[in-house]
C-alpha cells in the first residue's frame, strides 16, 4: 500500500487505490493556504526500526521435543 506524504506538515495519506493520487496537500492548502506537492512512498513513514529479538516470551527451538509418530 502506497502512502503520501506532505514534507511540509507530514501529513501522511494511505492510497487504497493508485488513481487517488492527492497532488497537493489539503491540510497545507487549508491552513496555510500554499500548495505543497505530495510525495508518494511505499510505507508508512513511521520510524519502525528492526523488530527488537528481546521478546522474552517466544523463543525458536525452544520445543524440539516433539511426539514423533
Ligand atoms: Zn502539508
Amino acid at each position: 500500500m502506497s502512502f503520501m506524504k506532505c514534507p511540509r506538515c507530514g501529513l501522511s495519506v494511505g492510497l487504497r487505490v493508485q488513481y487517488l493520487t492527492l497532488q497537493r496537500c489539503p491540510r497545507c492548502a487549508a491552513k496555510a493556504g500554499v500548495s505543497v506537492a505530495m510525495t508518494i512512498t511505499e510505507q508508512d513513514s513511521t520510524p519502525a526500526g528492526p523488530v527488537p529479538a528481546r521478546t522474552g516470551h517466544r523463543k525458536l527451538h525452544e520445543q524440539s521435543t516433539e511426539p514423533q509418530i
